[in-house]
Formats: C-alpha cells, sequence, structure tokens
C-alpha cells in the first residue's frame, strides 16, 4: 500500500511527465491548452482533433457568425412557438438569465441589436465608420432587447421568444462554456493537470508539471501596452475577465466599449476598467464578468457581494488604478502582486 502511494507521488511530481501544447482558432478567437502526461500516454493528434469536433459542435450552436447555427436560426423564427435546441444552446441560455435575474438585467443575451448598431459583432460592411448611432435609432433597437422576452426551458430543450425581432447572443458566456466543454473532454482522457484558454477565458485542472499550481496572470488594463498587475494561482478553477480596454473605438475623445448597458443601450462608460471572476466553472466566471462591469464599481461590488462571486474590480483613479476585491475573492484566490 505505501509503495503504490510513493510510486504515485513519484509521477505526480513529474519525474515521467511532459507537458503538451494544443493550440487553434475558433469562435472568431484563439484557444490554446497545455497538460502534463507520461511521455507516449496521450495521442496528441487525436486529443486536437475531438478538441476541435468539440469546438465545431459549439460552433454550430451557437456561433453568430455562421447564418446556419442553430441560434441564427432561432433569432429568425417568430414568436410565441418553442423552438427546439441542443441541451447544450438552452443549458447556456438558462445559464445567462439566471444571472440576468440577479443582475436585474445587467446581463442581457438579448442585446444584439445594441451591439450592432454600436458596430461590434458580426462585420457589416461599413465598420469602418465608427460613428455613434442617433437616440432614435437606440430607442428603436431597445424595444427589440429584453431578457424578460426570452424563455429558455430543458425538458426537451427549446427557446421561446415573447415578442418577435428578439436575438439571442451568447457571446459574453459561450467562450466559458466551451472551455468547460474541453476540461471535461481532457478529464474523459484521463487527464487530471492541465490548463485550458480561449479567448483570454482560462480554466485549470491540478498542477503544473514542476507540482506548483498554475498561475494565471491579470493586466492592469491600458489600452496601447499589456503590463501585468498581479497573477492569480488557479486550484480547479476558471477565471474570465471583462474588459473596456481592449476592445472599443474612439469619438470625438470618448471611448465606447464592446459591452453594452441594457438599461441605457449605451456602451459602458464609466470609470471601471475590467472585473476578474474566479468560479469553478468558466461558464459562471465568464457569464458574470460582464454584467458586474455594466453595473460598474460600486452596484458590480454590492451585487457580487450579494451573490458571493469572487470578483476583482479594476477601476480608473486619475492616472492611477484602484483595485477592489470582494470577500469571496480574498477567501478563495491565492494572488500575488507583481511589481509595476
Ligand atoms: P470579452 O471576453 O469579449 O470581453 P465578454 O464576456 O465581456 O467578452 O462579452 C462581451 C460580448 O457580449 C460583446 O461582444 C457582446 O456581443 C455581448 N454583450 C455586450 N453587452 C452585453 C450585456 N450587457 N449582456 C450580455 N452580453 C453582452
Ligand atoms: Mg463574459
Amino acid at each position: 500500500m505505501r509503495f503504490v502511494l510513493l510510486l504515485g507521488l513519484l509521477v505526480a511530481s513529474g519525474a515521467r511527465a511532459e507537458t503538451l501544447a494544443l493550440r487553434g482558432a475558433t469562435m472568431g478567437t484563439t484557444y490554446h491548452i497545455k497538460f502534463v502526461a507520461e511521455p507516449g500516454s496521450i495521442d496528441a493528434a487525436r486529443l486536437q482533433a475531438d478538441v476541435e469536433k468539440v469546438l465545431a459542435e459549439i460552433d454550430r450552436q451557437m456561433s453568430t457568425y455562421r447564418p446556419d447555427s442553430e441560434l441564427i436560426r432561432f433569432n429568425r423564427a417568430p414568436a410565441g412557438e418553442w423552438f427546439a435546441v441542443s441541451a447544450a444552446t438552452a443549458k447556456v441560455v438558462a445559464a445567462a438569465q439566471a444571472i440576468s435575474k440577479k443582475t436585474d438585467g445587467a446581463m442581457d443575451v438579448t442585446v444584439g441589436p445594441l451591439v450592432r448598431l454600436w458596430h461590434f459583432g458580426p462585420p457589416t460592411g461599413d465598420d469602418n465608420k465608427f460613428v455613434p448611432p442617433t437616440d432614435k435609432a437606440i430607442a428603436a433597437a431597445r424595444k427589440r432587447v429584453g431578457y424578460q422576452n426570452l424563455e429558455v426551458r430543458m425538458k426537451p430543450p427549446a427557446l421561446r421568444k415573447k415578442i418577435d425581432d428578439i436575438e439571442v447572443d451568447l457571446s459574453s458566456i459561450a467562450p466559458g462554456y466551451a472551455i468547460d466543454r474541453l476540461a471535461r473532454l481532457m478529464v474523459k482522457r484521463g487527464l487530471k493537470n492541465f490548463m485550458v484558454e480561449l479567448g483570454g477565458e482560462v480554466r485549470a485542472a491540478g498542477r503544473r508539471q514542476d507540482g506548483q499550481p498554475w498561475r494565471i496572470a491579470v493586466e492592469r488594463p491600458s489600452a496601447g501596452e499589456r503590463e501585468l498587475q498581479s497573477s492569480v494561482a488557479l486550484d480547479n478553477a476558471s477565471i474570465a475577465t471583462a474588459g473596456d480596454y481592449r476592445k472599443f473605438f474612439e469619438h470625438q475623445g470618448r471611448r465606447f466599449s464592446h459591452i453594452i448597458d441594457p438599461a441605457t443601450g449605451r456602451p459602458v462608460e464609466h470609470s471601471l476598467a475590467s472585473v476578474t471572476v474566479v468560479a469553478d466553472t468558466c461558464m459562471a466566471a465568464d457569464g458574470w464578468d460582464t454584467p458586474l462591469l455594466v453595473l460598474g464599481p460600486e452596484r458590480g461590488y454590492e451585487c457580487a457581494k450579494k451573490h458571493n462571486v469572487a470578483a476583482m474590480f479594476i477601476w480608473r483613479d486619475g492616472k492611477k488604478y484602484d483595485v477592489r476585491e470582494t470577500p469571496a475573492w480574498r477567501a478563495r484566490v491565492n494572488q500575488r502582486q507583481h511589481a509595476q
């Protein structure tokens, strides 16, 4: 018994292990997977093919970029009737709707018409015209937005619109779900020590080859350059960040983020620069980061605290940045500050 345990420890300590990496493109972004395995124990090419298969399936279900995806077909469907979707799509919509209720609608997957109006989302052909829309156009788009106008059921999985013209855009949460699916695949292949990154969101399990936890850098928000703020040890957990500093456009000195406040129909414009969330699943982390950014440094912080979400808020204060962490963040996150 003792001997078996010792052998197990030797393998875990990396004496006979190697770290392998897979990378590729999906959902308009890239993915990157690292895993620790005994040499020869994993067929990396086959694993990559399986990864691509999972991602292609999610793309067929939830993409807003491909005209034949399940979501795009639902978006074209009329109101009033249940539209059958995959269990995966229903699950992600249900998770999003639950967060919408807890955030007073700051999370809203029906925000698509506004995202398009503000020139984010699928290319429309006139993407160089970064001119803010008129109040009239915003008001018209807002009539087509509202998570209360969307229903979801699991048995059998289906979506229903209460009014015509409602659209679903899962960009704020689907990447996190995709990461969870890839993590499940890794576990199914017998892997215990791995890290999956997709579009900047990460889920990690087990340890690195050197026995240390996977550490994820959290950047200091700053448009031109990438500066390190701190790093977070991830022990069987996920991390996601929503920020207004990388995807935005400027018009007459004002900065417009790609995250829309459904309450105003406009991109968020407060001093909050980014929100990072740590959760068990990456779907939860990715689902929460967006509405917390919408709610801003005070309301977002209070909402995260109320729902026990581990979140770190970074906001601008003149030229410097201030940081605020919820009690759940401090309790669960092992964070190391780096020189700035
Ligand atoms: P990113 O990692 O791209 O910064 P987020 O998880 O913050 O992503 O999601 C941003 C995307 O979600 C936007 O590009 C848009 O398609 C969509 N979106 C924008 N505002 C909202 C909102 N209030 N609720 C839900 N989705 C939103
Ligand atoms: Mg998100």
